[in-house]
């Protein structure tokens, strides 16, 4: 766009935004194909238990390099793949590879899954994750699925049927990204969730906002008395992370301990029979 405006030094607003537009529609046919070809790949983030210290779970979180324009971020090509009736492809394809993975993993170590809002939007989502479990082999136990609350501000009545459906296979169910946008209260009231996971942005402003920590701190309350873990998101610091146990947060996950990357980069932790000499692994 920046390129688009400076031509000629005048701004042409409508070829801007056609600009805009065939860029877009071009991203879409590259993603299409790239889902279709299974070249979406899946990165894996650890969160770690703030009591041992040890791996817990990892985040499984998509990833496309564009073979002319290199990486572009989830953020960008999920909204494509929503906007253009692509994300149930996708996620079914995501979700079948992560539950895959993890089959073979310690059996102490979870897997989590996101989900958009537009997978519960179809009828078939229940049968979807059934299916995952099923063709994996991964027990259901294992799975966690995280769900933003833009999937909680419409329809309500039919998306928390679909997620107690979800939590009675057995899978845990985890509120993500929580305390932007409308989080409501009432929502754990309403279901109960496994876990929530508290938004990167209070965390990265732990050390200068008292705001930020008040609300940190009534989060994991709230977590103590309905049995819900409390997971701190984008954890970069060790200041950051000694507050956050401080104040009692269950799970901290961040490049602190380690970015997204690929499986094979967490070999010593999934595969530790694998290694020499029995080594015991962790981060
Ligand atoms: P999310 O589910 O909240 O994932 C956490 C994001 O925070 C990831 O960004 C991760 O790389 C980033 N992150 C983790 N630790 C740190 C840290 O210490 N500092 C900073 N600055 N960032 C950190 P990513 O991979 O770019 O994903 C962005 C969002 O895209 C995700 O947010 C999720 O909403 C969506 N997404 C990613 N993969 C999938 C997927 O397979 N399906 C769906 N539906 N959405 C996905
Ligand atoms: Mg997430
Ligand atoms: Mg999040
Ligand atoms: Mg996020």
């Amino acid at each position: 766009r920046a390129k688009a405006s400076r031509r000629g030094g005048v701004c042409f607003f409508s070829s801007e935004l056609d600009d805009e537009a065939s860029e877009r529609r071009m991203l879409e046919g590259d993603l299409r194909e790239a889902i279709e070809g299974g070249e979406i790949e899946v990165a894996y983030q650890p969160v770690v238990s703030s009591v041992t210290g040890q791996v817990t779970s990892f985040e499984a979180l998509a990833r496309w390099t564009h073979p002319q324009r290199g990486p572009i971020s989830p953020a960008r090509f999920i909204g494509i793949a929503e906007e253009s009736g692509m994300i149930g492809l996708l996620g079914t394809g995501l979700l079948l590879r992560a539950c895959r993975a993890a089959a073979a993993w310690p059996s102490d170590i979870k897997v989590a899954v996101n989900l958009s809002p537009l997978q519960f939007e179809s009828s078939g989502l229940v049968k979807t994750v059934k299916a995952a479990l099923a063709l994996s082999g991964l027990p259901p136990q294992r799975l966690q699925l995280e769900v933003t609350e833009g999937l909680l501000i419409r329809n309500v009545d039919h998306t928390f049927a679909i997620l107690t459906e979800l939590r009675n296979l057995g899978v845990q169910i985890l509120l993500d990204d929580f305390g932007v946008g409308f989080s409501s209260l009432s929502y754990f009231e309403r279901f109960p969730f496994d876990k929530v996971k508290i938004d990167q942005s209070f965390v990265a402003k732990i050390a200068t906002s008292p705001a930020a920590r008040a609300i940190i701190q009534a989060v994991v309350g709230l977590g103590r008395t309905l049995n819900m873990g409390v997971v701190a998101e984008g954890v970069e610091t060790p200041e950051q992370m000694q507050a956050l146990v401080e104040l009692g947060c269950t799970h901290l996950q961040g490049f602190l301990f380690s970015e997204p990357q690929a499986e094979s980069a967490f070999r010593h932790i999934l595969r530790p029979d694998r290694d020499e000499a029995g080594v015991i692994a962790s981060l």
